[in-house]
């Protein structure tokens, strides 16, 4: 190429070339990713507001990558999303989370109630096994349904608003527990949010963040809540960093608070730590 545009160019297609190069080598890394054992998960205690007692966790994957060390999902999710990798990694973390929890109810019979919660992406719910898969999950790790939380978003129902209810019901009748993610975020299913057989909204970190000095901020939360409440659903709050953030979902009477006021994501032996920690108050 001759001249500066033309130079400009060339450069840009590089750029595009190497970009494409790098995702291709991430996508064959995370098909070796799942033989190789690399894939963790992490988890995230939720608490309950009125007690401060430790509910439950959320699990959260990550990827151990030899060569690139611990890569956060923001990096490989969408990707695994788009290559349909995320039902191969998503049906390992269900399989994992569960078997984590019977060990840990097992360990800690006195906390008999503990539950884990596990995020399904929209193209691991309308996987045709996806039913099956659960209930196979569910016999061989001999967790029981009431025990399991699925996390759900909203962008999940979009495609196919009917069809994904019917999931949700035929869900529900297993007896596990279905939670709205990120509400607030993306296109709000205000209009058949009634209809959904979920149990509980979780408000996304966004509103939570800047509750304690935005009113209208707090105000959207009340409403969420009130809303929430209306229905005869529970709300968790995620991404709770301060006191003061707390102390007004303690006021506007949410039930459950994750984030980093209590704990980071932590290794299930870790996670254990925190279990043993809450039994003694
Ligand atoms: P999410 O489901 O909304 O999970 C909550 C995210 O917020 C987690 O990020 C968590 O570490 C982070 N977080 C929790 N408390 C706080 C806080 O107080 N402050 C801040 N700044 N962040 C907080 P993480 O683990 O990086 O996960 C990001 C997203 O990746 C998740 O968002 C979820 O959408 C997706 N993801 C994670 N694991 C899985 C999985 O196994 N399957 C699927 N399908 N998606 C997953
Ligand atoms: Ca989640
Ligand atoms: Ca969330
Ligand atoms: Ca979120």
């Amino acid at each position: 190429a001759k001249g500066q545009g033309g130079g400009g160019y060339v450069l840009f297609d590089r750029g595009m070339h190497e970009e494409a190069l790098r995702r291709l080598d991430l996508e064959l890394d995370m098909r070796r990713a799942l033989e190789k054992d690399q894939f963790e998960a992490y988890y995230q205690p939720i608490m309950r507001v009125a007690d401060g007692r430790l509910m439950g966790f959320e699990a959260l994957v990550r990827w151990n990558h030899p060569e690139r060390g611990l890569i956060p999902p923001a990096e490989f999710i969408p990707l695994a999303e788009e290559n349909g990798l995320i039902v191969h990694i998503g049906r390992w973390m269900l399989g994992e989370a569960c078997a984590q929890m019977r060990r840990w109810q097992r360990a800690f019979p006195r906390r008999p109630a503990l539950t884990v919660s596990v995020n399904l992406s929209a193209r691991q719910l309308l996987h045709p096994e996806i039913l099956p898969e659960i209930r196979r999950i569910l016999r061989e790790t001999g967790l029981s349904a009431r025990h399991l939380k699925l996390e759900i978003t909203e962008s999940a129902m979009l495609e196919d608003a009917e069809r994904a209810i019917e999931l949700l019901e035929a869900l529900k009748r297993t007896r596990l527990q279905l939670m709205l993610d990120d509400f607030g975020t993306g296109y709000s299913s205000l209009s058949y949010l009634h209809r959904l057989p979920i149990d509980a909204l979780k408000v996304d970190r966004s509103f939570v963040m800047h509750m304690h000095e935005r009113v209208e901020d707090r105000s959207f939360v009340e409403t969420i809540v009130n809303l929430a409440h209306t229905l005869g659903r529970s709300v968790v709050c995620e991404g709770v960093e301060l006191p003061e953030q707390e102390a007004l979902l303690r006021e506007l009477g949410v039930e459950y608070a994750q984030g980093y006021l209590y704990s980071r994501p932590v290794t299930a032996a870790q996670a254990e730590m925190l279990i043993i920690d809450d039994a003694v108050h």
